[in-house]
């Protein structure tokens, strides 16, 4: 066998392509793993306070680094850059790197987590539209920001609680007048008052030269008009990170990847872990959990394939 031929191959370095990695490499397994950011989405995570046995909590950086080191150390091989598409021939997975490098491997893991979603809307790709407060708000610290955030659930009230820390006034925009948020987060946004909640609104445009210098929105029973911003954060929702498949697969109707109570999707072999499939938790846990398991389960597959 070449040396680009592996037992497993693993898709995606957040905690869940690392947990399979530090599985897979415990059990014996020949793994490769594409992931260009170490830690994943947990790099956005200021503070990780719900992972057991951290007590005082850490960084998400922290958190992603020291897992990364930990399967390292265990020998696991990781390539830092992105898997360009993964297909599927004679029970072989077949992938091609960033180079047009071929690897193959019996099995997969596919843990590309999720992205969020974008307005369609005039002028998408602006600069100052961004997704992460904790990553992107501290570059409007000290400006006398005007910021908007749009969605109405829990993430977009944590957006508008963390920006309106340094912001002068955040906008929390919100398509409907039900608010998905908890009551929690409702009373919270209530009492800081440097937010203003505004519902029953949608925005249809951005508008500026290079950055986003205003916004259109319109409002039900006042019409449109636009309002001055410095920045915009869509909390709108995630899809899965599927690009790379270049295969036939079952998903659910939102797009996550199905998987059976082995974490195996509909191709024989290929198995999903984390925010990127069917799960009903999108946390660091759930993903390590996840990888843990579908390793785990590659690997009886595997077993099962050399005997039969
Ligand atoms: C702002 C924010 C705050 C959060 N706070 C918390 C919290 O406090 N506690 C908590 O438990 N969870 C939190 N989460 C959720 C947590 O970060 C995710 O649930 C977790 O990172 C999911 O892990 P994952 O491995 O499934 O996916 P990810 O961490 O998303 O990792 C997937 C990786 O795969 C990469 N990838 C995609 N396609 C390819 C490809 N073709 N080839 C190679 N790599 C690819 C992606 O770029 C990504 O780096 C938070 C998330 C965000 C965004």
């Amino acid at each position: 066998m070449s040396d680009n031929h592996y037992d497993l191959m693993i898709l995606g370095a957040g905690p869940a392509g690392i947990t399979a990695a530090l599985y897979g490499q415990r059990l014996g397994l020949k793994t490769i793993v594409f992931g260009d950011i170490p830690g994943g989405s947990s790099y956005m995570i200021e503070h990780l306070a719900n992972f057991p046995g951290l007590t005082e909590g850490t960084s998400g950086t922290q958190f992603g680094t020291m897992a990364f080191q930990q399967a390292q150390k265990e020998g696991a091989n990781f390539t830092l850059t992105r898997l360009e598409s993964l297909g599927h021939k004679d029970n072989v997975f077949v992938g091609a790197d960033v180079d047009g490098q071929a690897h193959t491997a019996l099995s997969a893991i596919v843990a590309t987590g999720r992205v969020p979603k974008r307005l369609a809307v005039s002028n998408p790709n602006l600069r100052g539209v961004h997704f992460c407060s904790i990553c992107d708000g501290p570059l409007y610290r000290g400006k006398n920001a005007t910021l908007a955030v749009v969605g109405s659930d829990n993430t977009a009230a944590q957006h508008a609680l963390t920006l309106a820390r340094t912001a002068d006034k955040v906008l929390l925009i919100c398509r409907s007048q039900a608010l998905k948020m908890d009551a929690v987060h409702k009373n919270q946004i209530k009492q800081q008052s440097n937010i203003s909640l505004m519902v029953n609104t949608e925005v249809s445009g951005y508008n500026g030269q290079e950055s986003v210098e205003n916004i259109e929105i319109s409002e039900k029973a006042k019409g449109r008009k636009d309002l001055t911003v410095d920045g915009i954060f869509l909390a709108i929702g995630w899809r899965p990170n599927l690009s790379t498949l270049n295969l036939e697969v079952q998903k659910t109707a939102e797009g996550y990847l199905e998987t059976n109570d082995k974490l195996m999707t509909s191709v024989p072999g290929l198995f999903a872990a984390g925010d990127v499939r069917d799960t009903d938790m999108w946390q660091v846990l759930t993903a390590c959990a996840d990888g843990a398991r579908a390793a785990k389960y590659a690997a009886e597959y595997l077993e099962k394939l050399t005997q039969g």
